[in-house]
């Protein structure tokens, strides 16, 4: 039994799930010809996204199309982005081991996921308490202990672990919620959808350095509505 488990690891790599399920070539591609091929070029998020087992992520019933190149329901009226626009956030957030991160609308926990293989730790708020179980189970599974999770209103920001590095918010809002604001670290950087429901909506960084806000467009996006409680 023991010659068995130590074969096993040899073949399979020691932390586990990257090499060992059937979908590690339909994940290759999707970063080959989805995120690398669109100029994303930090190593890290690459190498992210080519680890992080996204179809176990989706619905069971969408498995096979987890690593196809748009956004898919998860329930609750909610979605999982599109892997590029996954790929985008990570990066422009500059994630680096000493950075810590706020996530907004966490979702299936997949965002979180990704960044938290670069980061040291990820803080995820969302607002329907049954994805907010599901993903927290999910995250626990796949040994995240880096990323925790909770259940509330994202809006308010999560006041006693601020000041954050990063704060990503994965669903659209008009405007930036001053909470969000006032918990982003001095050289901290926001990535943020902004725009009506109906009409269009920019992906924005705003970075704050030496205490002045500096805004810039990534470019435009679709994200579901910025809820409140
Ligand atoms: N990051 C997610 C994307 C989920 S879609 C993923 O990788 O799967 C956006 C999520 O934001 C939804 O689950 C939605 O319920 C949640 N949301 C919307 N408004 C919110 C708020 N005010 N606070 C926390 N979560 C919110």
């Amino acid at each position: 039994m023991r010659i068995i488990v130590i074969l096993l690891t040899v073949i399979t790599g020691t932390t586990g799930f990257q090499d060992t399920d059937r979908f590690s070539a339909a994940r290759k591609r999707m970063v080959e010809e989805q995120i690398a091929a669109r100029g994303i070029r930090n190593s890290d998020v690459l190498r992210a996204m080519e680890k992080v087992p996204r179809h176990l992520f989706v619905p069971r019933e969408y498995q096979a199309d987890a690593y196809k190149d748009y956004p898919m329901p998860i329930g609750y009226g909610q979605t999982i982005s599109q892997p590029y626009i996954v790929a985008i956030m990570t990066e422009a957030g500059k994630p680096d081991r000493s950075k810590k991160v706020l996530e907004v609308g966490t979702g299936s926990g997949y965002q979180a996921a990704v960044i938290a293989e670069i980061v040291k730790e990820v803080y995820t708020i969302e607002i329907v308490p049954e994805l907010a179980e599901e993903s927290a189970e999910r995250l626990r599974e796949l040994g995240y202990t880096n990323v925790i999770c909770k259940y509330g209103d994202g809006y308010n920001g999560w006041k006693e672990h601020a000041p954050f590095d990063i704060i990503l918010v994965t669903a659209a809002p008009e405007s930036i919620p001053p909470p969000l604001i006032e918990q982003l670290a001095e050289g901290g950087r926001m990535i943020i959808p902004l725009g009506k429901q109906s009409g269009v909506q920019e992906l924005m960084i705003f970075s704050r350095k030496n205490g002045k806000t500096e805004s810039k467009r990534i470019s435009f996006v679709r994200f579901v509505p910025f809820r409140r409680l």
